[in-house]
C-alpha cells in the first residue's frame, strides 16, 4: 500500500551572511495513517522547518513532498490553501486561537474557507469540544480558559474538517506539566481513534516517550527510533 505521506530527498537552504545555510539535507521520510512519530532534535535543528515544508507553508529547496498523493507545491494558492485546509491540521505551541471568538467559533474557523460552517459543522464542533472535555467551555473566550484548556481548543480546532494529516510543533511546550500529560493523551487518543497521521515536534522526553515513533533531525536528516 503507498504511503499517505511521502518525503524523498529533501533540501531546504537559506541565505546566510556568511554563505548559505542548509537546514535539511537529502532528508526522507514515509508514514500512513495511523501512524504517530514524535521529532525531537537540538534547537536550530530544523525541526519546523521540516514540519513548515511538511504542512506547505514554506517550500523546499529541492525534493519532493507527497500527501494523499498530492504534490502541494505543484498546486496553485488557490488549490494550495484548499488541500492545506482539508488535509492537514495544525497545532502550535501557542494555540493562536482569535481572542475575540469562542471555543467554539474558533473550533469553526477552518470551516469558513469552505464558505461558511454548516449546521453539521457546528455539530462536529461541538462534538469534538465535548471529546476535549470542555462541554461546558464553548462559549468562553480564550482569555477565560486556562493554557491546557486553550490547547484542547486549538486541537479540536486542528480536527474539525477531518484532515489526515496533522503537525504539532511543540504542543506541550507552554503547559505545565499536568496539563502537558493531558494534552500529549488527548492528542494520542484522537490520533488513534480518527487513524491520522501525526507528526509532532517536541523537546519534550516525556510527551515523545509516550509515542509508538519518535526520530532524531541529526545534521539535517530524520534518523528513526532515536
Ligand atoms: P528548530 O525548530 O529545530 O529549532 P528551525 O527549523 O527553527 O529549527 O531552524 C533551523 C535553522 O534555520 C536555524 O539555524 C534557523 O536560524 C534557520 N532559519 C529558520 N528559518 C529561517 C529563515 N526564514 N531565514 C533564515 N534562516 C532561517
Amino acid at each position: 500500500m503507498p504511503s499517505d505521506l511521502v518525503v524523498r530527498a529533501l533540501r531546504k537552504e537559506y541565505p546566510h551572511p556568511s554563505g548559505t545555510l542548509v537546514v535539511l539535507d537529502g532528508l526522507s521520510l514515509a508514514m500512513s495513517r495511523g501512524e504517530a512519530l514524535a521529532v525531537m532534535g537540538p534547537s536550530g535543528s530544523g525541526k519546523s522547518t521540516l514540519l513548515y515544508i511538511l504542512g506547505s507553508l514554506e517550500s523546499p529547496t529541492a525534493g519532493a513532498v507527497e500527501i494523499c498523493g498530492q504534490d502541494p507545491f505543484a498546486l496553485g494558492p488557490a488549490g494550495l490553501a484548499r488541500f492545506r485546509n482539508r488535509s492537514v491540521g495544525f497545532v502550535f505551541q501557542d494555540h493562536h486561537l482569535l481572542p475575540q471568538c469562542t471555543s467554539l467559533e474558533n473550533v469553526l474557523v477552518p470551516t469558513l474557507a469552505r464558505g461558511g460552517a454548516s449546521p453539521e459543522d457546528a455539530v462536529r464542533a461541538k462534538d469534538l469540544l465535548g471529546r476535549v472535555g470542555l462541554a461546558e467551555r464553548m462559549d468562553r473566550l480564550p482569555s477565560e480558559l486556562s493554557g491546557g484548556e486553550r490547547q484542547r481548543v486549538a486541537i479540536a480546532r486542528a480536527l474539525i474538517n477531518s484532515p489526515p494529516v496533522v503537525l504539532a510543533d511543540e504542543p506541550t511546550g507552554n503547559l505545565d506539566r499536568r496539563s502537558a500529560r493531558r494534552v500529549g493523551s488527548l492528542l494520542l487518543e484522537l490520533q488513534r481513534e480518527r487513524d491520522i497521521l501525526l507528526i509532532a515536534v517536541t523537546h519534550s522526553v516525556d510527551l515523545a516517550a509516550r509515542f509508538p515513533e519518535r526520530a532524531e533531525l541529526v545534521d539535517g536528516r530524520l534518523e528513526r527510533g532515536a
